[in-house]
Parts: structure tokens; C-alpha cells; sequence
């Protein structure tokens, strides 16, 4: 007896899209097997989604809840908190979302993993993980201990290469110390997630556009360039394939990185890259429209060509993943800051991303549906070591699944949505959007009523695979 049936004439399975019946028992899918080959009276529910696509629940890599926002006035709040973003992304058909534990302070590891801990068990409505964020100077014994933390569960280690701004010292790592960290990183199995930007040109395009008064964040483009992104990402590379440190690239927004990549995989090093929804959507033209800042994360907008190659490397392998970089805030609190050094990076966006992306690839592009789930979902589940629990509808994975209805017609409006009081992609078609999620094979959300829970969501340990770790493993 199964808990649960999904029927559906576009099922999408690890082997390709087909008509297929999903029975769930328990947390876990039962089996996969031809449409109507289970009969109704063997499960409790049968939902027939005839028309409709049935497909792993979204993966969001690249989210901050509770993130520290340092404010113009000099003053700094949090940013909203696991309950409220993972009950956006489970409305949108995220089931599954990474954030982070930061080493802000001269703590050990584990304890950085049990503050976090505090601020998230019985808060989160989503399956969630967190990546090891290192910060500033790394002393030797956090270097060791990460090993261990590594092969405990917790195999991916962010790294900045810059500041980011000039008032946000003390983030960057340096190389010496990014050396050392990847060949733990190697040694123990792990993978880095890279935030690169050449921090010298950064802070030197800073100081040229203060010095010649062109400060407002219309500029950022100038700042967070190209050239940066070219640099950055070839000497971070270039490290890494000398110690055989798998690399994901977050949050790729120029050719010149997509190139970089490319050539790193081209060599067969281990290397991904992640881009995000509003970079392949926006340009630093938006940056211009009312509240453009609203459309704005570090590094930044680039140019329509920049937009194009990120595009173009979703479909060469160069970009795996696309994420959100969340950062869920007022309208107030990201707008607040309107200079190249002080406007609010991150956007809300956990929530749309899976149907404005249905838009984009699917009904505008033509991608198939086996590529756009890779792009939401399942790429993510393989590279941060999730593959095959999430991102694959098989038998023996976590019953989580997105039921998308693809005859939904309208367009995305902040009041729909259940993040920030604003969202960049206002206005924005909408040909597809999720109906149902289910997590664990407790249905959360069905036609816009949310039955989820705070204890639901459960801490994901991770194992990175040996295939993604010893070259382009996707
Ligand atoms: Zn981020």
C-alpha cells in the first residue's frame, strides 16, 4: 500500500521525460513505473496530474537567511529568516535550499555549524544545507579542522576572493591561504564555491569612480567588471588545477568567467559554474529603471553580450546551475543604499525562480524539460552531493516533487508571492507554475494552500562524489 500516486503524461525521470505513475510510501518514492500500471486502489491518494509536469523539487545552491546587512548609515540587520524564505520556495516549488555558516568570528568550525544550528532546527519548512564560509585570515588549525568537517558531512568551503566594497574589509581570503584551504579541500573530498572578483581592480575602479564623482550604483558594471571576472576567475582556476580542487564558480556574470570555465573543463578539471536568474534576465541598462537597485547582487549586471554567453553556457555545460543569491528584504531595506559602495546586494527571488525560469527556458527557448530541471534542480543535487536523495525522481530518493502546471497564465506580481514586498520580476510572464509541492512525501503545498510545517525541514549532510570531484562530471 503506498501513500501516495502522482500520474502524469510528462513525467520527468532520470531517463527522460515520459507518462509514468510516482508512488510515494513514507519520505521516499516506491517506484517509477508506467502511467496507470499501479492501480488507484493501492495507495491512499492518487492524484492524477494528466497535463500537468511532474518533476524533482527545485534546488536553490545559493541562499542567505539571517545574513548580516551592513546598512549606509553604518548600522546592520539580519536578513529574513529560514521560516520565512523557505515557505517562499516551497510555494515555488523549492524543496531543497543551501545557505551558510560563516566563520565571522575566531571559532571553531563546529561551533560555527552549532550557532547555526540554533537558528534554523524546527525553523526551516524546506530540506535544507549549509556551506562552510570562511573568512579573512585562515590560521592553520581551522585549515585542519575543516578536514575533518569536510568528511563529517560538510564538504562544500566558500571563499571570496575580494571585499566586495571598501566598507566590507575583512572578507577576503588570501591566495596564500586560499592555497592551503584547497589542499585540504582536496585531500578530504570536499569542493570549493568560489565568490570571484580580482580585488585589486574592484577596489581600484572604486577609488577611480569616488575620485571622479560617479558614485551613484548605475555605475556598478564599471566597478564589478569584466576584466575583474576574467582575472579572478583564471588565477583561482589556475590554483586549483594544480591541486585538483573541484571548484563551483557562484554566481557567474560575465563571457569572460563563462570562457574561463569553459577552458578549465576543456582541460578536464573538475570546475562548474553557477549563474543567477536576474543576471541572465537583466542588464546593467535596468540598473537605470526606477528602483533599480532592486535588480542588482554582487559582482553585477553586465552588458546584453555578457547576458548572452551566460546563456550560451547553458547549453554547453560551462553554467550547471541557476540560483538566486536570496536575500529576502524589504523594498525599503533595497533601496536604501544607492551608491556603487553601499547599495544592498542579493535579491528575493527564492519563490519565482521555477516558474519565471519555465518562462525563460522552456517557452521562450525551447528547452527541454529534462534540461531545465538539471538547470533548477538536479545539477545542483549531483555537485554539492546530493544525487541521487533530491533532484531525481527514482526509486529510493526523497519524495520531493514539484507538480508545475504549465496552462497557468499571468504574470508575477510581489502581492501573489509570499517573500519580500517587492519582487524584480514584476510584471513578468508567466506561462507555468507550480501547483503542488510535496517534501518528503508530505503534500505542502496544493493550489495555493500551505500545509507545511517549522519541524519539517530536515539538515542535509552531503557527500560530494567521486565522479564530480575527478573532472566535468555534468
Ligand atoms: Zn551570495
Amino acid at each position: 500500500m503506498f501513500d501516495l500516486i502522482l500520474r502524469s503524461d510528462r513525467v520527468v525521470t532520470p531517463q527522460g521525460v515520459g507518462a509514468h505513475d510516482v508512488a510515494v510510501s513514507g519520505e521516499r518514492i516506491a517506484a517509477v513505473a508506467e502511467r496507470g500500471a499501479i492501480p488507484d486502489g493501492s495507495a491512499a491518494r492518487v492524484v492524477d496530474a494528466t497535463g500537468r509536469i511532474v518533476m524533482p523539487g527545485g534546488i536553490d545552491p545559493h541562499v542567505h537567511c539571517l545574513w548580516h546587512l551592513p546598512l549606509p548609515d553604518g548600522a546592520a540587520m539580519l536578513t529574513d529568516p529560514p521560516a520565512v524564505v523557505s515557505r517562499a520556495a516551497l510555494h515555488g516549488g523549492t524543496t531543497t535550499m543551501i545557505d551558510f555558516a560563516a566563520r565571522q568570528e575566531p571559532l571553531p568550525l563546529k561551533e560555527v555549524i552549532a550557532r547555526r544550528d540554533a537558528d534554523w532546527d524546527g525553523a526551516c519548512y524546506c530540506d535544507y544545507a549549509y556551506h562552510v564560509m570562511l573568512l579573512g585570515d585562515i590560521p592553520p588549525e581551522t585549515v585542519a579542522e575543516l578536514e575533518g568537517v569536510i568528511a563529517d558531512g560538510y564538504p562544500t568551503v566558500k571563499i571570496f576572493t575580494t571585499d566586495i566594497t571598501p566598507s566590507r574589509r575583512g572578507r577576503m581570503v588570501h591566495f596564500g591561504d586560499i592555497w592551503e584551504v584547497f589542499k585540504a579541500i582536496t585531500r578530504a573530498g570536499g569542493l570549493g564555491v568560489i565568490h570571484a572578483e580580482d580585488n585589486d581592480i574592484v577596489m581600484h575602479m572604486y577609488e577611480t569612480l569616488i575620485r571622479e564623482g560617479r558614485v551613484g550604483f548605475e555605475n556598478m558594471a564599471e566597478v564589478h567588471n569584466a576584466l575583474s571576472e576574467d582575472l579572478s576567475f583564471r588565477r583561482v582556476l589556475r590554483l586549483a588545477e594544480a591541486e585538483n580542487t573541484p571548484l563551483y564558480m557562484m554566481h557567474v556574470s560575465a563571457a569572460t568567467g563563462v570562457q574561463a570555465i569553459r577552458e578549465a573543463r576543456a582541460r578536464g578539471n573538475p570546475i562548474y559554474g553557477e549563474t543567477l536568474h536576474q543576471y541572465m534576465l537583466y542588464t546593467s541598462e535596468d540598473y537605470r529603471r526606477p528602483n533599480g537597485q532592486i535588480y542588482h547582487t554582487y559582482p553585477s549586471l553586465k552588458s546584453p553580450a555578457d547576458q548572452a554567453a551566460l546563456w550560451a553556457g547553458t547549453l554547453d555545460g560551462a553554467i550547471n546551475c541557476v540560483a538566486t543569491d536570496e536575500i529576502c528584504c524589504t523594498l525599503k531595506v533595497k533601496t536604501i543604499g544607492n551608491r556603487i559602495d553601499d547599495t544592498t546586494g542579493g535579491n528575493a527571488g527564492v519563490e519565482p525562480r521555477m516558474g519565471v525560469m519555465y518562462d525563460e527556458m522552456v517557452t521562450r527557448r525551447g528547452y527541454s524539460l529534462e534540461r531545465y530541471t538539471d538547470l533548477v534542480s538536479t545539477n545542483a543535487a549531483k555537485v554539492m552531493g546530493l544525487w541521487p536523495r533530491k533532484g531525481a525522481l527514482a526509486p529510493g530518493s526523497d519524495a520531493d516533487i514539484c507538480v508545475l502546471d504549465p496552462s497557468v497564465r499571468g504574470a508575477v506580481r510581489a502581492e501573489d508571492l509570499h517573500e519580500a514586498d517587492y519582487t524584480p520580476w514584476e510584471g513578468h510572464a508567466i506561462t507555468g507554475w507550480p501547483a503542488m509541492t510535496v517534501l518528503r512525501g508530505k503534500v505542502v503545498v496544493e493550489d495555493g494552500a500551505f500545509l507545511g510545517d517549522p519541524a519539517d525541514g530536515k539538515y542535509l549532510k552531503r557527500e560530494v562524489p567521486e565522479a564530480v570531484r575527478a573532472g566535468p562530471g555534468l
